[in-house]
């Protein structure tokens, strides 16, 4: 069975912008139409709203 979800947009000052799938957590280099970990089809990406902020608290929370 198809399912959905959407791409949470990291962006990056020394490198590329990725993006995580809500679903199951990959992180891919750009915006696919479907997701590489899980299989579900993207819906778009966000990044601009506060509980994007957040994830991005916990992405520089675990970066080395
Ligand atoms: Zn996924």
């Amino acid at each position: 069975m198809k399912h959905t979800a959407h791409w949470i947009r990291h962006t990056h000052i020394f490198r590329s912008d990725e993006y995580e799938c809500s679903a199951c957590g990959e992180v891919c280099g750009k915006a696919k139409k479907t997701c590489p970990g899980c299989g579900a089809v993207m819906k778009g990406a966000k990044g601009d709203q506060g509980w994007v902020d957040e994830m991005e608290a916990i992405d520089a929370f675990f970066d080395d």
